[in-house]
């Protein structure tokens, strides 16, 4: 009796343990995400086949085919003369034909309609892995290899998990931009994506057992950038890792050009008053050579601006970039690379180095134009614009997975290799490992 009871108390508060953790375990198979839909307007037309339930759990109405009006005001959602705190719509089944469509959109899950300060809000409960089916396609091509989609599928699952409290304050989890992920519902779903994210089902990236911030890009232009340099704050796993250049890659090389002026206006209008531009450079650069910083003299005065800040300033594909002309008082100097290859003295147009012909070149009178590279004091003058020349590579942040790198590596694998996936994604996040969530 004495040694049954003892079994039993011991084994009491096992079971309890064991009870929880089946709990838990159960709970973490199957998150569920809140996902704001970018409506707009103060009314919504909700339909498909399912229900629409009030806040104390009873049914409202039958939702079928025909447009249901919900709007917003005075706080409330509307349907007819009555309001409500929110309503909930849930489908009846799931199936091809009976997703809820919110504005003709149709989506996995529940909505939950709401009113909120900016009109109507409607948020799209649903699983996560129901959720990553619209996403993956959206953030890269299906076209791409099976493998480079599912390290895509694998970053998207651990990006969701780890900012599930971005937009708290709002009353759901992500919103359905590019300022989470970009997120289009049953319309935007592919095949082969919803494979990569069936493969990789509950896979998510850790670093010390938790997960990790899963900064993805376009692309890196050779060379990703470390967290620290790009947002001030370094994660162990995001330091700066080389790759080759896909030559299939449209934004593995980009230039754009400015004149003195339009490129002192464009920073007036930011905040530097420092009128037409007579010379850039860039004063410092990161650990992967993207510009940190750049210093800017105008006519009226100078400026010290971070890399990121220029690069939302003058909408420019990434900070990775060479200043390719610069004006230094009555000489202008053309640079490649680093390297001075000409000067042109003064007002005589007269260069001694030998530079390709119909390069640019600035002086404070204007840009001119090279004819020759060859000939001697053969310069003619340009409309008298001085033109301020960027040639950059890659196109974001570039933290984290490049996904034209990642692209790269799935392509130039053997068919055969196992789990090409796995070394994309260790490639680009350094020491993690991947496991179920
Ligand atoms: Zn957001």
């Amino acid at each position: 009796m004495v040694k049954a009871s003892n079994r039993t108390i011991w084994m009491t508060p096992l079971l309890i343990v064991l009870l929880l953790l089946v709990t838990v375990s159960g709970a973490k198979a199957a998150p569920m995400v809140r996902v704001g839909l970018t409506v707009g307007g103060s009314a919504v037309r909700i339909r498909g086949s399912g229900l629409l339930i009030d806040p104390n759990g009873n049914v409202v109405t039958e939702i079928n085919n025909s447009n249901l009006n919900l709007t917003a005001g005075s706080g409330q959602v509307w349907l007819s003369d009555t309001p409500y705190s929110f309503l909930r719509a849930t489908p009846s089944s799931s199936g091809i034909d009976t997703y809820l469509q919110v504005n003709d959109k149709p989506y996995r899950g529940d909505l939950i309609i709401s009113s909120s300060v900016g009109g109507i809000q409607v948020v799209n409960e649903l699983g996560l892995e129901d959720y990553l089916l619209g996403v993956v396609p959206q953030e890269m091509s299906p076209s791409w290899p099976l493998e480079a989609l599912k390290a895509q599928a694998v970053a998207a699952r651990t990006f969701t998990l780890k900012n599930m409290n971005k937009h708290h304050v709002d009353g759901f989890d992500l919103c359905d931009t590019s300022h989470c992920q970009v997120y289009g519902g049953v319309a935007a779903e592919h095949e082969a994506t919803s494979i990569a994210v069936g493969d990789t089902a509950g896979l998510v990236l850790k670093y010390d057992g938790d997960l990790i911030d899963a900064y993805y890009h376009a692309s890196s232009g050779g060379r990703t950038e470390t967290a620290g340099a790009a947002w001030g704050q370094d994660r162990p796993y995001l330091t700066v890792v080389d790759e080759e250049v896909d030559l299939a890659d449209p934004y593995a090389f980009w230039e754009v050009s400015f004149s003195s002026e339009e490129l002192g206006e464009r920073l007036g209008r930011a905040g530097y008053p420092v009128g037409p531009v007579e010379r850039i450079e860039i004063s410092k650069r990161t650990p992967s050579g993207r510009a940190a910083s750049v210093f800017v003299q105008g006519v009226y005065g100078t400026a010290e601006i971070a890399g990121t800040r220029l690069r939302q300033v003058l909408n420019l594909r990434s900070t990775l970039f060479d200043i390719d002309g610069q004006t230094v008082g009555e000489e202008a100097v053309w640079q490649e690379r680093q390297q001075v290859v000409a000067l042109v003295q003064g007002r005589n147009n007269s260069f001694t180095t030998g530079v390709p012909s119909g390069t640019h070149v600035i002086t404070t009178g204007g840009t001119v134009v090279l004819k020759s590279r060859t000939a001697s004091g053969d310069i003619s003058r340009g409309k008298g614009k001085a033109e301020i020349i960027l040639q950059g590579r890659g196109y974001g942040h570039g933290v984290g997975m490049s996904q034209w790198g990642a692209k790269n590596l799935a392509e130039s694998q053997k068919e055969a290799d196992k789990d090409i996936f796995v070394r994309i994604l260790t490639h680009y996040y350094n020491g993690v490992t991947i496991e179920p969530y």
